[in-house]
């Protein structure tokens, strides 16, 4: 095992609020969620970002995103998103481990990136409200 945080995650090593995953691609909330609902989707198979990802990989990526994220969105209640991506640390990739956001946007609502910090309990009722819409969407 490298010494990779969202490798750990996949592994169960570190917890994370799982919300999906498949053979290729895990998908968990974001820890200092700018919305909520904020999601990331990663690649199972480690790669310090896209352009290292395999095509299937980031293939599959991007069907993860098409398939969640606007079940994420209406599972908190929200009408649109921001996905983002930072490729690089020049562009404020802090975890070395390719990962897209999802970012859930309520009308109305200042389009902040400020990291916020909910409890445990809160991230846990949130990510539960999310896999009980995708489940019931399937
Ligand atoms: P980046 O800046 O690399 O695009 O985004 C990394 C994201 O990972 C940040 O939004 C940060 O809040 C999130 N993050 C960092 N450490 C953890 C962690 O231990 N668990 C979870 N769920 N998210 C994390
Ligand atoms: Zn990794």
């Amino acid at each position: 095992m490298n010494d990779c945080l969202f490798c750990k995650i996949v592994a169960g090593i570190i917890p994370s609020h799982k919300i999906f995953e498949n053979d290729r691609v895990f998908a968990f909330l974001d820890i200092g969620p700018v919305s909520p609902g904020h999601t990331l989707v990663i690649t199972k198979a480690h790669a310090e970002n896209l352009a290292a990802n395999t095509v299937e990989d980031a293939c599959a990526l991007m069907v993860a995103i098409h398939d969640l994220a606007l079940k994420i969105t209406q599972a908190v209640g929200a009408q649109g998103y921001n996905l983002g991506m930072n490729h690089g640390v020049a562009a404020g990739q802090d975890v070395l481990h390719t990962h897209l956001h999802i970012m859930p946007r309520q009308e109305g609502v200042a389009r902040e990136f400020k990291k916020t910090h909910p409890s445990q309990e809160e991230l846990a009722k949130v990510a539960e409200m999310i896999r009980v819409q995708l489940n019931s969407a399937n």
